[in-house]
């Protein structure tokens, strides 16, 4: 990891191994289906070969979206996977207070102001950026006379942004012309993701983020506030997203198929061989401990290297398909 590059072999062993913190942070909208599996898997697997922590936060901030019981049931199944939080699950839907205060933070500074813009006024405005349009910040210099703030946004500049990801390599974004000023409180009252996990992941101490490549363009963004609030940056790991055979990304949208928590040594094996890991054939018929201790003790990330989306193979999609 860049970070350590200068130091000595055996201080950077000695750090890592004190320091790492990672995390999986699901958001309970469905059952756990393949793709989120191997975040939590890559994660894991990161943070254990470090000798690290390992915690799970569930996102459930989007109220809306939320599925009831799915955050027991995505518990229930990474338990049979023998995945178990290091320290209490923390849960952002009870979190709100410090949500708020980073808002205050940021709005002290002046770095986040009122926006009473509507999606289609947006829209109809803006420029296309890498996320859709790029606000184009009406509301910057104030709210316009006989209007009222609706959400709340971070304000953005447009100097370069660059971060190393560990398998994606160096990223760097423009976020005002290629984002532009983002929400940090939603309209309807709710914190947005991007304040929210970079609130978590100061609180937690997360050291190492490693989660799906379809949240390598969030980065900057998170970055960008870690900066505005005077928080620390972790690592990143971006690991290639599962897709489908239309090339879509695995999701409850695309109706990907909950995971079988009755045979956690078959997901599990296919996790890691779409992982790279290269499990051997006979590791199939192995006790789930087995299968963590040699994943564990043969994790190569860098065999991802520059890989943002795999096909998940139909066995790992029909999880029933065996039997
Ligand atoms: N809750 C997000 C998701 O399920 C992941 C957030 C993160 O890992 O930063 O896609």
């Amino acid at each position: 990891m860049a970070r350590w590059r200068w130091t000595s072999r055996k201080k950077k062993l000695s750090l890592h191994k004190s320091q790492y913190r990672g995390r999986f942070a699901p958001s309970p909208t469905g059952p756990l289906h393949f793709g989120s599996l191997v975040a939590a898997v890559g994660s894991f697997l990161d943070a254990k070969h470090h000798h690290g922590i390992w915690l799970i936060r569930m996102e459930d901030l989007d109220t809306p979206r939320c599925a009831p019981g799915a955050a027991d049931d995505i518990l229930r199944t990474l338990d049979a996977f023998g995945l178990h939080s290091d320290e209490p699950v923390i849960y952002q839907s009870q979190r709100t207070a410090a949500y708020d205060e980073a808002l205050q933070r940021l709005q002290d500074l002046r770095t986040a102001y009122p926006c009473c813009c509507t999606r289609k006024e947006i829209s109809d405005s803006a420029l296309h950026g890498i996320e859709g349009p790029v606000y184009p910040g009406t509301c910057r210099a104030g709210i316009p006379v006989g209007r009222e703030g609706r959400a709340w946004r971070a304000r953005t500049d447009d100097t370069a942004l660059t971060f190393d990801d560990a398998l994606q390599g160096s990223i760097t974004q423009h976020l005002e012309s290629e984002i532009g000023d983002f929400v940090v409180k939603r309209a309807d009252g709710l914190f947005a993701y991007q304040l929210a996990v970079v609130v978590d992941d100061a609180f937690q101490q997360i050291s190492n983020v490693v989660r799906g490549a379809d949240l390598l363009n969030s980065t900057a963004r998170q970055i960008h506030l870690q900066n505005l609030l005077g928080l620390p940056t972790p690592h990143y790991m971006h690991l290639p997203v599962a897709v489908n055979a239309a090339g879509e990304k695995l999701s409850k949208q695309t109706l990907a198929q909950a995971v079988d928590s009755t045979r956690p040594v078959h997901a599990l094996w296919h996790a890691l061989a779409f992982l790279q890991q290269q499990p051997p054939q006979a590791m199939q018929d192995e006790r789930l401990d087995t299968v963590w201790e040699w994943a564990r003790r043969n994790w190569h990330a860098e065999r991802l290297v520059g890989c943002r989306a795999l096909p998940a193979m139909a066995d790992e999609l029909d999880h029933r398909g065996n039997e």
